[in-house]
């Protein structure tokens, strides 16, 4: 490794770092890490904090987590590379796809197709969706539907599904056919809602609307993640998956659940879909599918789907990534899903999510600067920051990253995205480091 001054002058000056501008990586440094061991990490100045963010919501299993590091150098040894395209295959692949469709049975999802990521996951699904359709006959169902608040990547199609201004504008125009339905965010909503069942009422309602509107005959798919996770963490009332679930049945779109960040484990239960008690027709996972170790992502398909594509000789799929069932991703990610069911991370996360979101709520009691905590569906909680309780008005940047900035100081890296602060830390946190982060928290809040 390069010495550390060195790191540090080349770091912004080099390397554009996603979400933020080149100017910023220069005025405000990232932290630069090198080194992790457990649930924690450490900097370039040998700073060591639990992190509260578990790599990027992806780290379930800590970064100490040698069985998945053997499966990958072992795969490496053996097999570095074979692609899954036509005439091909690699027998890690195969496994992977073996063990998920084991995995997913309880979500009525039975086939996968792999990827290179999260992405690359919606991207997979929103094209599959429309192919559906034309091989279905109904080659008019064309079009998007999602929420508002919403996270699904930034490729053009996911861009266009998202619901954050913040990763559209710059990029339009988008995909065209794709609308956005209120979510179901008690904080803050069109409606003014704050009964969290009547406002999934209104949104599902909302959803019948807009459908109506635009023509059941001409939608393809709703995607939609069961728990907002990039948006700040807006879990909906229990009924709203259930009721988006049947409109979609009635009007014949598909469902997507996109489960970047929810399956495997993360809400206390293995998918957002088993959380809310519904099957989608497809699902896009992601992220901890390999514990972040290997980039690599899997969309479960279900019933329909395979209905209207096996023993279809026109149902070739004209979509896939070089990358697609990489023989080191699907290594890593069977031993990362064997390890998963082992430590049935799930209890733990429940536990531990209970216990950072009673924290987090504690803390409300004392800090007027927080104006809402959401959580309590495992291992994601937020934070959101307000200057002015009675109004609302949203924390300034600079506050909000003083906050980040302390608690880092005081022992736990946490992730301040726009007026949120995110904890998504790894599903095998302990109590003692549950307890680090909440007193990191307390300290950052306390300082401004
Ligand atoms: N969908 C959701 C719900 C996500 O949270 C993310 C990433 N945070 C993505 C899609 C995109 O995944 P990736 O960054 O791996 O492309």
């Amino acid at each position: 490794m390069k010495d550390s001054n060195f790191l540090k002058e080349n770091n912004g000056r080099l390397m554009w770092h996603p979400m933020t501008s080149p100017q910023d990586s220069i005025d405000s440094p990232p932290k630069i890490i090198t080194g992790s061991s457990g649930v924690s990490i450490t900097d370039i100045d040998g700073h060591t904090v639990v992190d509260g963010v578990g790599g990027l919501w992806n780290v379930n299993l800590g970064y100490s987590c040698q069985p998945v590091k053997d499966a990958i150098t072992d795969q490496l040894a053996r097999l570095p590379y074979y692609s899954t395209f036509r005439g091909a295959s690699n027998d890690a692949a195969i496994e992977l796809s073996y063990e998920l469709s084991a995995f997913f049975a309880p979500d009525g999802l039975s086939r996968a197709f792999f990827t290179s990521g999260g992405s690359d996951s919606v991207e997979t699904a929103l094209r599959l969706a429309r192919q559906y359709h034309k091989l279905r006959g109904e080659p008019g169902r064309v079009k998007f539907l999602s929420l508002k608040k919403g996270y699904h990547g930034t490729h053009m199609g996911g861009a266009s599904v998202n619901g954050n201004a913040n990763f559209r504008t710059a990029y339009e125009p988008l995909l065209p056919g794709c609308y956005h339905i209120p979510a179901p965010y008690t904080y803050r909503n069109p409606f003014n809602e704050t009964d969290p069942e009547r406002l999934a009422q209104l949104c599902a309602a909302a959803l019948e609307d807009e459908i109506a509107f635009q023509g059941p005959s001409t939608i393809a798919a709703m995607i939609m993640e069961p728990i907002l996770g990039a948006g700040g963490v807006i879990p909906p009332h229990k009924s709203f998956a259930p009721m988006v679930r049947d409109i979609c049945e009635r009007n014949g779109i598909l469902l997507i659940t996109d489960e970047v960040i929810t399956a495997y484990g993360r809400t206390g239960a293995w998918s957002g879909a088993r959380l809310w008690g519904i099957q989608p027709d497809m699902m896009a996972t992601a992220k901890a599918i390999t514990n972040g170790y290997f980039p690599f992502g899997a969309v479960m398909l279900g019933d329909k789907m395979i209905e209207a594509f096996e023993d279809n000789p026109a149902a070739r799929i004209g979509h896939g990534y070089t990358y697609s069932g990489h023989p080191v991703g699907a290594a890593a990610a069977l031993a990362c899903l064997a390890e998963t069911k082992r430590l049935n991370v799930i209890e733990n996360a429940a536990a531990r999510g209970d216990q950072l979101y009673a924290g987090c709520k504690a803390l409300m009691e004392k800090y007027d600067i927080i104006g809402d905590v959401r959580g309590g569906h495992g291992l994601m909680t937020a934070i959101e920051m307000v200057s002015d309780r009675a109004t609302k008005k949203p924390i300034d940047a600079d506050t909000a990253a003083k906050v980040q900035e302390v608690a880092y100081q005081s022992g736990a890296m946490i992730r301040v995205s726009g007026p949120n602060l995110i904890l998504s830390p790894a599903l095998i946190l302990s109590e003692q480091d549950a307890a680090t982060i909440l007193a990191a928290i307390d300290a950052g809040f306390a300082a401004v």
